[in-house]
Formats: structure tokens, sequence, C-alpha cells
């Protein structure tokens, strides 16, 4: 992929040509002002990346981006007035889409993340406050591009190069520095840009100040990226890791998990690789929730990894990974096979049978329900419960072979037990 040719027009990309892009481009050119798609989606589109949201940068003001929009039958709305953005609402029903329309500017005063911002008709001053010269591309509505820092070598070589004095970019806004791994993690190739990389090295103490909620969003989508186990380990050399994860980062162990999601055809998780590189047990869970915002959902996949009450995956055999699977469900299940393969150098040697298990084995429905107890004469009560939790972990036990009949029969027998 590093070496594909990197086309010099985006004329003709279909993401460019949609009815709705160009909608809002010929609306904003039919009031005197040159708009053009900045950012990300020119990077990916040059990339051969899919382009995701297309932002739009214009040197008309946000009040004639807002007006001019709403003349031409577009939905305006203002979503950061204090930025200079409108996003405008083009289409309908499913082909409805949102473009962020944000007028050039000048970051006057950079306070982490809230900039002091000055309008500006200079694309090169817009294209100069941008964080890496790969992410200060533009193209015009037939796909011409503009290229004011000459980032266009910088992305051919895939080399993330800070715009400007790396140290000053950073010291403006340290998110930078977890851009710059993390874009060159999805994007880049070959070594990180060594100037950048001493700057965020130099710089890496001043992360302490960012919001949990910016470091949460560069940092798993780092996770999940392409080059993540070289960057992880540029960070870890430079001192940037330890500033973001809370406790020492255990990168092999995520080397491990990306092969095992590999060699079983998934998708890269970053919950995943979060909890390989840094879920050590229980006490971890709280620490990782905080320090990336996690999710009700998140943390309760970690806690089941983090459990400590089970049998191991390594060396079970068949009925207690059947058990494992029934108490689990299967996602914590799969969660937790892979976790462990990953903690577990060498692999476990069962682990592909317990992988496919979940496609062989449909998980089994309990037979018996409290009113079969009551029909024994049981009084309704705690004693049906009691009764039950005894059956079904027989059941359980028996590898989940007890027949339905030979269950009633036992339920007969506790039944009369209890008279
Ligand atoms: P992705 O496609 O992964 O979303 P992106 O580059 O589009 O990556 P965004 O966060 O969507 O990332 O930002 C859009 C553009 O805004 C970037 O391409 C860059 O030009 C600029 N930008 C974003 N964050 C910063 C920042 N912290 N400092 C300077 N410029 C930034
Ligand atoms: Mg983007």
């Amino acid at each position: 992929m590093s070496n594909a040719r990197i086309p010099t027009t985006l004329a003709g990309a279909g993401w460019l040509t949609a009815p709705v892009l160009q909608g809002v481009l010929g609306a904003l050119q039919r009031c005197g002002g040159t708009a053009r798609v900045a950012g990300g989606a020119v990077r990916n589109a040059l990339l051969g990346v899919a382009v995701k949201d297309v932002d739009i940068a214009t040197d008309l003001t946000p009040d004639d981006v807002f007006d001019c929009c709403r003349k031409a039958g577009l939905k305006a709305v203002p979503t950061g007035v204090e930025h200079g953005t409108v996003t405008i609402v083009a289409g309908s029903g499913t082909d409805a889409s949102a473009f962020e329309v944000t007028t050039l500017r000048i970051d006057v005063e950079t306070h982490g993340r809230h900039a002091d911002v000055a309008f500006t008709d200079d694309w090169e001053a817009d294209a100069s406050r941008r964080d890496f010269t790969l992410n200060a591309l533009y193209c015009d509505a037939s796909g011409t591009l503009f290229d004011p820092l000459n980032g266009y070598a910088d992305l051919a070589a895939r080399r993330v190069r800070f715009v400007g004095d790396a140290d000053q970019r950073i010291r403006e806004d340290y998110l930078r520095i977890l851009r710059f791994f993390r874009i060159h993690a999805q994007y880049g190739a070959g070594a990180l840009d060594a100037d950048g990389l001493a700057a965020c090295a130099r710089n890496a103490d001043g992360m302490s100040r960012l919001s949990s909620e910016r470091i949460r969003q560069e940092f798993m989508r780092l996770l999940a990226a392409p080059l993540v186990l070289d960057v992880l380990g540029e960070m870890d050399a430079a001192g940037v890791l330890s500033e973001v994860v809370p406790v020492p980062g255990n990168v092999s162990r995520v080397a491990r998990m990306s092969e095992l999601e590999a060699a079983s055809g998934r998708e890269p998780d970053a919950l995943l690789r979060l909890a390989a590189l840094a879920l050590r047990g229980e006490r971890d869970v709280n620490h990782l929730r905080r320090r990336f915002v996690l999710t009700n959902r998140e943390t309760g996949r970690l806690e089941r990894l983090a459990a400590t009450r089970r049998p191991a995956v390594a060396g079970a055999g068949a009925g207690q990974l059947k058990r494992l699977l029934y108490d689990e469900g299967e996602e914590s299940y799969t969660d937790i096979v892979l976790f462990e393969a990953s903690g577990a150098p060498g692999g476990a040697e069962n682990l592909s049978a317990a992988l496919a298990l979940p496609r062989e084995w449909p998980v089994p429905v309990f037979a018996l329900k409290g009113r079969d107890v009551i029909a024994k004469g049981v009084p309704a009560g705690a004693e049906v419960g009691a009764i039950l939790k005894a059956l079904k972990q027989e059941w359980e036990a028996s590898g989940f072979a007890m027949r339905e009949e030979v269950l009633r029969a036992r339920l007969d027998e506790l039944a009369r037990r209890g008279d």
C-alpha cells in the first residue's frame, strides 16, 4: 500500500461528485465565495482510504455561509459559531448528508482545545493553523488540488510532519502529540518523522493538562490502526505512553492480541487491545475507565476480563469451555478466550477450538421453570428457587448433557425429599 501511486487530482471521485456535496459547494460559490474540501477528506481520498466526513473551508464569513445556504434551500445549523463553523445539511432521507463549513481562520491564541480565532481570506494562513502538512490539503469542486504548504510530497511519502515549528505547535495544543502518533499509525509508513518525534518526547509532560475525552478519542483510534505496534513502541521510548496509560504498558501483549485477531479473521478491537496493553487485574478497571472515559458497556467488558474466579481457558476441556460460554454469553466468552491467549506466550493450544465453539454449539436453554417445581407440590417461595438452582447446577456439571426426562426424574426426587 505504501508505494501505491498517489493521484494528482481528485476529479471524478465518487464522494466529490455526489450531488449533495456539489450542491453545497455550488451554493457557496454562487454567493461569491471560494469553497474547498479541506483536511482529512482530501488526505483520505488521495490515499485511497474511505472518505467519511467532508469538511469544507471557505472565505465567506459564517453569517454569509448561513444566509447563502438557507437561500439555496439547504438546512444551516450554527454548530460552532465561535470557530466559524456552520453545519449544512443537504439532501433528504437516506441521501441526507451533513457538511461542516468553516470560515478560513487564524488561531490567534490557543488554550488547548479553545482557540481565539480571527477570520481571514488567506488560504495559506488557514493551512498554517492545521496540525500536519498532509492534513493541510484542499480540493475544489472539480477535484483540483490546492496545496499551500507542500503537504502533497509528505503525503506521498506517508510522512506526518508538523506544520511549522513542532515544539511551538505542540505547546499550543498538547493533543497534537497524540495526533502525531495516531495519524502516523493510521496513514503513515516507515519511521516516524524524527523532528516531530523528538518534539513529542520533549513536551510529553504537557499532556497532563488534556481532558480525558480528547485523549480517549485519539488513543482508541490509534489502538485500532494498522501501525499501532510500531507506534506504541515509539511512544513508550519517547516517554509519551506513560503520560497516556495509567499503568506500565504491555506492548508485546498487544502484538499477540493483534495476531490473534488477524488469525481468527476479526476486525481490530480497540478495547481488547487496551486490555492487552494495560489490564493486569481487577484494580486496573477503574483506572482505565476514568482515564479513557469508558462507557458502562466497555467497563463491563473489562470487568469480565479481569474477573478472577473462573477456570483458565488454556488446557480447558470441551465441557469446561461450554460452561464458560454458557455462563458468559458469546461476546464475553470470546473476549476472555482472546485476552487469555494474548497473555500466554506461545498461545493457547486449544485456541481455535475454543473460538469455534460459539458457532458450533448453540447455547442450550434450561428446560425447567418454577411452575414445574410448584406442580410437584412444593409451595411457592424460596424452596422453589433452591431446587431449580440445584438442578441447574447438575445440568451444567453434566456438560449440559442431562436430558429433560432425566431432569424431571431428579425433580421428582428432590420434591419428594422436601415433603
Ligand atoms: P480523521 O479522518 O481520522 O477524522 P482528520 O484529520 O479528519 O482525521 P479531524 O479531527 O476530523 O481529523 O480534523 C479535521 C482537520 O482539522 C484535520 O485534518 C486538521 O487539518 C485539523 N485539525 C484537527 N485537529 C487539530 C488540532 N488539534 N490542531 C490543528 N489542526 C487540527
Ligand atoms: Mg475527520
